[in-house]
Formats: C-alpha cells, sequence, structure tokens
C-alpha cells in the first residue's frame, strides 16, 4: 500500500495505559509530567485513568477497562486517526487475560505509525522532544488510493 501524510496536532490527544504492576510507574511519570500532559487532550483504559486522575488531578476521557474493551475501543481510535501518541507501559513480566487486545493495540499503532512509548525511558524522550507541542506530519497508510487501485 502506498503511504500518504497527516499532521499531528500540537494539542496533542494522548493514550494512556498501564498494566496493574505498571500503574504505580505512570503514576508517578504522569505527576511528573503534569505540567507538559495539561494542555494536551489525554485520553486513558478505565481503571488507569482513574486512579491518574485522582492522583494527579489531570483531566482524562476514560474508556473501559482494558479487558472489558477499553484496548480495542483504543484501537479503534488511533484507526480513525484520532489518538496521536500511546504512551503504554504493558507488563513484561506476568500475563494478562486480554493478550490478544494487548497485541491488537501494539499492532495498530504501529498500522497507523503513532509514537508509542512502551516503558519510562521512551515515555521521557517522547514528552522531551519538542514535536510533543508541535505540528509534526506522520506518514500514513493510504487507504483511500489503494481502493481506487483495487476498484479500477
Ligand atoms: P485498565 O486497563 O486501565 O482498565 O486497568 C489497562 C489494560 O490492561 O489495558
Amino acid at each position: 500500500m502506498q503511504s500518504t501524510f497527516r499532521t499531528l496536532p500540537a494539542d496533542k490527544r494522548v493514550a494512556l495505559v498501564a498494566h496493574d504492576h505498571c500503574k504505580a510507574d505512570l503514576i508517578a511519570w504522569c505527576k511528573r509530567n503534569a505540567d507538559a500532559l495539561r494542555p494536551h487532550h489525554l485520553y486513558a483504559t478505565g481503571t488507569t485513568g482513574n486512579l491518574i486522575n485522582q492522583e494527579t488531578g489531570l483531566s482524562i476521557n476514560n474508556l473501559l477497562s482494558g479487558p472489558m474493551g477499553g484496548d480495542q475501543q483504543l484501537g479503534g481510535l488511533i484507526a480513525e486517526l484520532k489518538i496521536d501518541i500511546l504512551i503504554f507501559f504493558w507488563d513484561p513480566m506476568n500475563a494478562v487475560p486480554h493478550d490478544p487486545d494487548v497485541k491488537a493495540l501494539m499492532r495498530i499503532a504501529t498500522v497507523w505509525n503513532i509514537p508509542v512509548a512502551m516503558n519510562m525511558a521512551s515515555a521521557d524522550f517522547l514528552i522531551r522532544s519538542p514535536q510533543f507541542d508541535q505540528n509534526t506530519p506522520i506518514r500514513i497508510p493510504d487507504y483511500p488510493q489503494y481502493l481506487q487501485e483495487r476498484l479500477k
């Protein structure tokens, strides 16, 4: 499939997800970066988002809990180009019941080429990038063009 571009806006839609053993780390990261996160639009799976809101006061659009469909909701939003950045502290040491949803979320974030951080060091790099607060073009699959060719 050919590619086209879309622009990640200056005020980004940032998705936040952490598995249970990683929630404390993501909450600490959000506390440390609250001022940088505040101007953006924050989304999260249910439990993660409620805890971040409680601990930091940041306003969060809470989806369903991850295992109840929240990861899939996020994947849908990414495919609709409604999420610009994914911060996903998944647990490398413990199995989760919704592993297929986790894989699907990772996959669709890669398909749509959004910046993703899967650990704290990467999340720090992302949030310290000047592009975090700037319009930034990213390459995405050109599905309309692909369809046009298939329908010829
Ligand atoms: P939770 O979901 O924030 O509702 O715990 C996280 C996840 O496992 O995807």
